[in-house]
């Protein structure tokens, strides 16, 4: 991690959660039903989460707290028994290792088809860090950036953390990416992504970085980081933090639009000054900031908490991207909002903020066909519908199309809608999950 050497750098692992813990007024029993489900589902941590965005006065409430440590709902109650009885009786590491894998089997590991359904073939040669879902779009993911600087207890991407070998998704082939980019000209915009690829230093970064701007069809490069939210100071005082800034200024020196994707869950990770020094110097390299994130049970799931994060993210200049909807993955049953509810709070926000914060879109699911935004709940010919339409589609013709889904107050997924006025599909080309 280019990280480690910075003289406030901690990383805190499941063998610290128990020691953090007894910050909070705990019992031994919820404890240890915490430890139970980080033995399950990937917890880490650093000193500037721990010391700069939690208050600890306001624990377990805590919007950063919920974001970064482990909850007893995340887990089903008899999983988080059966591990608890294992950590407490002092089981061998290969039972709570065979445990921990079974449960996570059963969370639904790659939704929508991750592992499989976007993995571009070259020449014969599967190339498995990369996706390529939307024609003009490709993702990276580099192999050394498949960590982060700590954990959002949310991630949809906490397969890649748990050591499972099989479950994880990742590059260092950097000629192989090359040449698919050259045999696809119709790819403009690569997304590196994680993981975080900012935990890797700059140097490794820079492998990746440089022979895209060798490729004249590739016209943006986006990085998708949580490192603004979990360690400014990679923008700042890291030892290649000056670097990092060089790099950025060489891609927008190449004529390239740069983008940083950052992600940013609640307002409270943009108070300290570190995050505003970080993000001036961040654009001052010429790189834009956009901003996304997901809408979670418990710890952004109002419309105060949104109206703000897009109101002050927008005043640093920063550009809302997206509001995602959590993934039906791992602990979605405990973070995930109903569609109707998300939309409601989405609304709320949106008609709060100037219009210079509504470049957001949302609320949208990264759902099997493609991007789906819930623009609103209507009245349609007597019937109560959702309206939507595809951001983004495997399917360029079904892009920007509206249809109709019958109202489902608890629908949480793309998958649990139903056509609305009994039709059999969505659209043309659009099926039912
Ligand atoms: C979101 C996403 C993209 C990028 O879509 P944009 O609308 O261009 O931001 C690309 N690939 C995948 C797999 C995605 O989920
Ligand atoms: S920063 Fe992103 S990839 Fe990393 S834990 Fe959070 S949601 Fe997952």
């Amino acid at each position: 991690m280019s990280s480690a050497h910075h003289p406030r750098f901690r990383a805190f692992t499941p063998r610290d959660l128990d020691g953090l813990l007894r910050r909070v007024p705990l019992t031994d029993d919820q404890r240890l039903a915490l430890r139970a489900v980080s033995s399950v589902l990937p917890f880490r941590t650093n000193a500037y989460v721990v010391d700069e965005l939690i208050d600890w006065s306001a624990v377990p409430e805590d919007p950063v707290f919920r974001l970064t440590f482990p909850q007893a709902g995340m887990l089903p109650p008899p999983d988080v028994r059966r591990m608890a009885d294992l950590l407490a009786g002092d089981a061998p590491r290969a039972e709570i290792q065979r445990a921990a894998h079974e449960i996570r089997m059963r969370l639904n590991p790659h939704p929508s088809g991750q592992l499989d359904a976007n993995v571009p073939v070259h020449e014969g040669q599967r190339l498995t860090g990369l996706q390529h879902k939307y024609p003009e779009t490709v993702l990276v993911f580099p192999r050394q950036g498949q960590t982060c600087h700590a954990y959002c207890t949310y991630c949809f991407r906490w397969p890649q953390f748990v050591g499972e070998a099989d479950l994880r998704i990742a590059t260092d082939d950097i000629a192989a990416t090359g040449s698919y980019l050259r045999a696809h000209p119709e790819v403009a915009s690569i997304l590196v992504t994680g993981g975080d690829p900012l935990v890797m230093s700059t140097e490794v970064l820079r492998r990746y970085v440089e022979p895209l701007l060798r490729i004249d069809t590739v016209r943006s490069i986006r990085i998708g980081t949580k490192s603004l939210a979990f360690w400014p100071y990679r923008f700042t005082t890291d030892r290649d933090a000056d670097d990092l800034l060089r790099l950025f200024e060489e891609v927008v020196a190449s004529g390239r639009h740069l983008a940083l994707m950052a992600h940013f869950t609640h307002p409270q990770e943009l108070r300290p000054p570190v995050v505003r020094e970080a993000m001036r110097r961040v654009r001052d390299s010429g790189a834009v900031i956009r901003c996304q994130g997901p809408l979670v049970a418990g710890i952004n799931d109002s419309a105060d908490a949104w109206a703000e994060l897009w109101e002050e993210t927008t005043t640093l200049g920063a550009v809302p991207y997206y509001q995602f909807v959590e993934r039906d993955t791992g602990p979605q049953g405990y973070f995930g909002v109903p569609l109707a509810r998300g939309h409601a709070i989405f609304r709320d926000a949106y008609a709060r903020v100037s219009g210079l914060a509504r470049t957001v879109r949302g609320p949208v699911m990264s759902a099997m066909p493609g991007k789906v935004c819930v623009d609103g709940v209507a009245e349609v010919a007597g019937e109560k519908v959702f309206a939507l339409h595809l951001i983004q589609a495997r399917d360029p013709d079904l892009v920007g199309r509206p249809f109709f889904a019958a109202y489902d107050e608890g629908a949480t997924w793309f998958t649990d809608l139903k056509p609305a006025f009994g039709a059999s599909r969505f659209l043309p080309g659009l099926e039912a999950g």
